[in-house]
């Protein structure tokens, strides 16, 4: 199934996974794929070293258990930062013998060490994929507040519709934690003739600590009511952690009564993240049982 088909017939609903590093076995990371393919997702994206975690070795074992041992659609990440042309044709190649047909297109983040090779920015590779391998469907990264490197959000805009014209099929947006800037985010698409849908990422924050550091890795605006969250919430970790998901889910049922394209959760490899956002759309009508 390509995601594009899906997100032209409804609003998607849909989460992110990790795979594990290196030689750990993989059996953790479908476990929790299997927990939340309960919840009927339309597809779940599996990571490539995110962060410079170096588990991209298993984003493939991981993409394609997903679809044979729990017929999930998998969204398999791509980047491309130090990548010559025959490592994506090698990928590429791996992704469709095991039967996936969605790819994630991105430059990936910067891992100190690593020069750029064969592709510069993720519109090269979503190019690239589209002349090699035009059966794919691709997906690339947005930012409601502007990539974090680029300090001109007008160009900033401008580089996502070159992401469009390369041959992207929809957006996943960056996590944010203050709908109005996605809603004006999605003006300035239209503004920039951005057409294709935009899926709109949310990560529930765990504690102070990490959303100060999400702050800074993705310059995503911690707006006065999350601190309040953070602030009443006290110094236990669980309570924190209780205020970011609560939080969470009043983002997705706003944005779900906002005619959003689609809906992917950050689960962190938690299910039960992802099991209480189901329970949300459920409840606001946005998802059936
Ligand atoms: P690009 O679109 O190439 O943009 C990178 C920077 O270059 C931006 O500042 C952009 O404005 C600028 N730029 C683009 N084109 C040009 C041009 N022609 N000239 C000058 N500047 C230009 N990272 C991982 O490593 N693994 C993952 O699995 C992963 N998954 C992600 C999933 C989502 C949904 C998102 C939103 C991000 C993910 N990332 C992941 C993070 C991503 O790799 C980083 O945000 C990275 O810094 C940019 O990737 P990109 O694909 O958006 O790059």
């Amino acid at each position: 199934m390509r995601i594009s088909e899906r997100l032209a017939a409804k609003q998607t609903f849909s989460f992110e996974i990790f795979p594990p590093k290196g030689d750990l076995p993989i059996d953790q990371a479908l476990a929790v794929a299997g927990a939340l393919a309960a919840d009927k997702p339309d597809w779940i994206s599996v990571t490539f070293s995110a962060g410079g975690s170096g588990n991209s070795a298993n984003t493939l074992a991981v993409a394609g258990e997903l679809l044979k041992r729990c017929a999930i659609e998998p969204l398999a990440h791509l980047t491309c930062m130090g990548s010559e042309r025959a490592d994506i044709d090698a990928y590429l190649a791996a992704l469709a013998a095991a039967g996936i047909s969605n790819v994630l297109a991105l430059r990936g983040d910067r891992i100190p060490g690593r020069e750029v090779a064969d592709f510069a920015y993720a519109s090269n590779l979503i190019a690239y994929i589209k002349h090699v391998a035009p059966e794919f469907c691709i997906g690339a990264a947005c930012y409601p507040e502007g990539h974090v490197e680029c300090e001109d959000f007008e160009l900033s805009m401008r580089h996502l519709y070159a992401k469009q014209q390369a041959g992207a099929d929809f957006f996943v947006t960056q996590l944010f934690f203050d709908n109005e800037l996605f809603y004006t985010f999605r003006e300035a698409c239209t503004r920039h003739r951005i057409k294709i849908p935009i899926v709109a990422g949310i990560m529930p924050f765990t504690s102070a600590k990490q959303i100060q550091r999400m702050a800074f890795t993705c310059g995503a605006t911690i707006p006065a009511a999350v601190i309040k969250r953070i602030v009443s919430a006290g110094d236990d970790p669980a309570d924190q952690a209780r205020a970011g998901l609560e939080y969470a889910l009043e983002q997705i049922a706003d944005l779900a009564a906002n005619g959003v394209d689609g809906i992917h959760i950050y689960t962190m490899n938690r299910h039960e993240i992802g099991d209480a956002a189901y329970d949300a759309l459920l409840a606001c009508g946005y998802l059936e049982d």
